[in-house]
């Protein structure tokens, strides 16, 4: 199985910016968003500000909607209605040059903040175009809800890892059948 490719690794970091199992997010303020970006080469120039932290998170949950779909978890659309106003604040336009024939980039009338949100939206597009997107999920497990790249060879995988995650909920269904009676214990 080949590694995921440059732009499912990018959204697989920015979707994990949040730890649903901790509580932590690594993007909770501006100014950490701001760093994250930076760190990653997608901002210069100004710093992030408010209302441009408010389309990452928006964007962010999105994305996150839209990766439990791959296991099979119903996106709120609620969620994905952020996300799509979100997007409508970061055009992407077509070009070719210094880039293969046909790639999005992030219009350059935005600002350097908002051209790093659409180049996050265009790695998402990216990965749905190639079909790679179905390949990155978010756990099955709600608690743990972290976002990994599945490697199995038919594409199966529903836990981040099936030694902690996968086990948990089958614990938790052997513990629901026991409590219907369907499982006796001998
Ligand atoms: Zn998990």
């Amino acid at each position: 199985m080949r590694d995921a490719p440059e732009s499912a690794q990018l959204i697989q970091a920015f979707a994990n910016t949040v730890d649903v199992e901790t509580g932590t997010d690594e993007i909770e303020t501006a100014s950490t968003f701001d760093s994250w970006l930076r760190e990653r080469g997608l901002l210069r120039g100004p710093r992030i500000d408010a209302a441009d932290h408010a389309l990452g998170l928006r964007l962010r949950a999105g994305i996150r909607e839209a990766l439990g779909a791959h296991v099979g978890d119903e996106p709120d659309t609620a969620v994905q209605q952020a996300a799509s106003e979100a997007l409508r604040e970061l055009p992407v336009v077509v070009t070719a040059d210094g880039h293969a024939p046909g790639t999005l980039v992030p219009a350059p009338q935005l600002s350097a903040s908002r051209k790093a949100l659409a180049a996050l939206a265009v790695a998402w597009s990216e990965l749905t175009v190639t079909g790679d997107a179905v390949r990155l999920k978010r756990c099955s497990e709600h608690a743990c809800a972290w976002v990994f790249w599945d490697t199995s060879k038919n594409r199966s995988g529903r836990w981040c890892s099936m030694r902690v995650c996968g086990n948990r909920a089958k614990a938790r269904r052997y513990a629901a059948r026991q409590a219907a009676g369907t499982v006796r214990e001998t």
